[in-house]
């Protein structure tokens, strides 16, 4: 899910899709392809998919992040992207791509549920207005496989209805960091961190909110607040409501600050 600004789509490749246009796809072992598109990639994890992810793998999310992905800080950018590491061999396969297809598929990211469908989003007084564009690969043989779908057709076969929602809302989140909020500290710098952290390694942001004077010093809506010592998703927006407030100083209904 791409964040654009405004309804700047002169760059975006790919066949716009109206909401409801039809496009032609399917996907199964016996294409010549099979497997095909799962290796050498640039895949953008959001904040969702790395919850999705360390929980199916039973691992911590800051040994997700340190094990399985590469976090680069572009030029000007002001918060890093979340890659996924591509495994070491001759062909950079996927790390969970096994001769059967995916091993993780129930949990993929966002990115392997939406494609071939590409996804943009741009904010209209605070409202997502989503663009969908249509863009498999030339090597991709799903086009001609006569099985027809639009967008919401495909969202619902996927199961991407949820995480389309969360990446929705990391996006307008990146939409803020389009701004250079860190001043003379940098990106580096301990608040940078703290977002990250927020936004990338829930289980260490958990121990941040529920061990420290978090919740003495911010008000949490009672029913969220109640959830947080389980529910991931749960802390994941209290998270994303934490970088708006205190990086950006915007209040939500989630968060503000006591007194
Ligand atoms: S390249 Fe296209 S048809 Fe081939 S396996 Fe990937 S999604 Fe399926
Ligand atoms: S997570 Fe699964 S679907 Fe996505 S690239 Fe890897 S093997 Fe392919």
């Amino acid at each position: 899910m791409k964040y654009i600004k405004n309804s700047d789509t002169a760059h975006i490749p790919g066949r716009p899709l109206a909401e409801n246009e039809h496009f032609s796809f399917g996907c199964h072992p016996g294409v010549e392809c099979f497997n095909q598109c799962c290796r050498n990639l640039n895949l953008y994890l959001y904040p969702y998919d790395v919850i999705r992810l360390k929980n199916r793998l039973e691992i911590s999310s800051g040994e997700f992040v340190e094990t399985y992905t590469h976090v680069v800080l572009r030029e000007q950018s002001h918060f890093p992207h979340v890659l996924l590491a591509m495994a070491e061999n001759s062909e950079n396969t996927c790390p969970f791509l096994t001769d059967e297809g995916c091993s993780i598929y129930a949990d993929r990211p966002q990115t392997c549920r939406a494609y071939p469908v590409e996804q943009a989003v741009y904010f209209e007084e605070g409202r997502p207005m989503l663009l969908h564009y249509f863009r498999p690969p030339d090597f991709c043989h799903g086009p001609e496989q006569k099985r027809y779908w639009t967008v919401k057709s495909w969202e619902s076969e996927q199961g991407a209805g949820f995480y389309n929602q969360m990446a929705v809302e990391w996006a307008e989140i990146m939409g803020l960091f389009t701004q250079d909020p860190w001043g003379e500290e940098g990106p580096s710098g301990q608040k940078a961190r703290m977002a990250f952290m927020a936004a990338y390694n829930v289980d260490d942001f958990r121990r941040f909110v529920l061990e420290s004077s978090f919740l003495a010093r911010f008000r949490v809506k009672p029913d969220v607040r109640l959830k947080l010592a389980h529910d991931d998703v749960a802390m994941l927006r209290l998270g994303l409501a934490w970088i708006k407030l205190a990086v950006f100083g915007i209040r939500t209904n989630q968060l503000s600050p006591k007194g």
